[in-house]
């Protein structure tokens, strides 16, 4: 770090605390964290790479001064390149010149030129879970002082970033990666709330997939699971991106719609329809299979509590069966 990076230090250090504070999406506040890495210790680019679920690769998350597509396919295996070195072993990696480096692997089409490299674990609860890496065009680019803020940095992130995956964890059901009811519980008496200070329209959406018994009878309880992955999926895709879609219960989901009165959200029930019909199901041994749904929507009411709202749409829900299934029906 030069004089000019020492002088910054203290403003990007109070604003690296403000990002971990806020509530921003969590791939922002990495790549304005790389950002301000960059800066710091001046850089060229920045990557925050995490590890897989199975803790075999690093996939990135974040980056500054990366193009976004090139972004997307950095990825090394535990082991492989510097990257895989560093969180292998735990250890940081300072390399002045990496046509010098045994460890540093060119990417194919890498159109920013490196020379030094600079890489640090990502440590939370004692547990490695990605690394840092910053690099630069010019040869010794980096020093003792930079490799230490950068170690340092990646401390006050790491149990951050931890947090917000055991969050994940804790709020989704493993299965189909919906949200789970216990963060619906937490989720919609917010969306009621801000439905009243903002005066405007929620709605939820209750989904049941039509005859789920005779897919588990049929085909399995196993196959059963990997169609019910694959309605989250589609029903996901039909949704909007301030949306939430909850498992509400063994094959029935729940989606939350802000700011959605009852004719959009009957839109999106209609869609989410049309998703899952639309095509057929593979439940392997060439045999495909064809799903349907039925959907309830409900329009919170002035005045009306969480349950009450759910009541509704599970009564229009009963309605859509009664009227013979794989439709969408509005509670009055
Ligand atoms: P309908 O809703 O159209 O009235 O008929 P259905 O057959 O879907 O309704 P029912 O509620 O009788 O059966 C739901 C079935 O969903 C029964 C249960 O075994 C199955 N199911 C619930 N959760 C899971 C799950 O996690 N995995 C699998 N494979 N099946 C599940
Ligand atoms: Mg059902
Ligand atoms: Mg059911």
């Amino acid at each position: 770090m030069d004089k000019e990076g020492l002088e910054k230090l203290p403003a990007a250090l109070f604003e690296i605390g403000k990002l971990i504070g806020s509530d921003l999406d969590p791939g922002i506040l990495l790549s304005r964290i790389a950002e301000l890495i960059c800066q710091l210790i001046d850089a060229k680019a920045c990557s925050v790479m995490l590890l897989d679920a199975d803790r075999k690769r690093l996939l990135a998350k974040a980056a500054y001064g990366l193009r976004t597509e090139r972004m997307h396919s950095l990825s090394f295996k535990v082991g492989e390149g510097v990257a895989g070195w560093v969180v292998e072993r735990g250890q940081p990696a300072l390399i002045p010149d990496v046509t010098q480096d045994s460890r540093f692997i060119a990417l194919p089409a890498n159109q920013t030129p490196i020379s030094s490299l600079l890489c640090v674990p990502l440590l939370a609860r004692g547990e490695r879970v990605g690394v840092v890496t910053a690099t630069a065009e010019r040869v010794n680019a980096f020093n003792a002082a930079d490799l230490e803020l950068v170690r340092f940095i990646a401390m006050t992130i790491a149990l951050d970033i931890e947090n917000v995956r055991l969050h994940r964890v804790a709020v989704t059901d493993p299965l189909t990666g919906a949200y789970n009811r216990e963060f619906l519980m937490q989720r919609l008496p917010q969306e009621i709330e801000a439905a009243i200070d903002r005066d405007r329209s929620l709605s939820i959406a209750m989904v049941d997939v039509d005859h789920f018994k005779a897919v588990n009878d049929q085909h399995g309880h196993g196959t059963g699971d990997v169609v019910l992955a694959e309605v989250a999926r589609r029903l996901r895709g039909a949704i909007r991106g301030g949306d939430v879609l909850v498992r509400y219960g063994g094959e029935e989901f729940l989606a939350v719609l802000p700011k959605a009165d009852a004719g959009r959200a009957w839109e999106v029930g209609e869609r989410m329809r049309q998703r899952v019909c639309e095509r057929a199901f593979d439940v392997g041994d060439g045999l495909a299979l064809l799903l349907r749904v039925s959907v309830g929507i409900a329009q919170w009411r002035m005045g009306e509590t969480m349950p009450d709202l759910i009541e509704r749409a599970d009564i229009a829900l009963y309605e859509a069966k009664d009227r013979g299934r794989n439709r969408v029906e509005v509670a009055p």
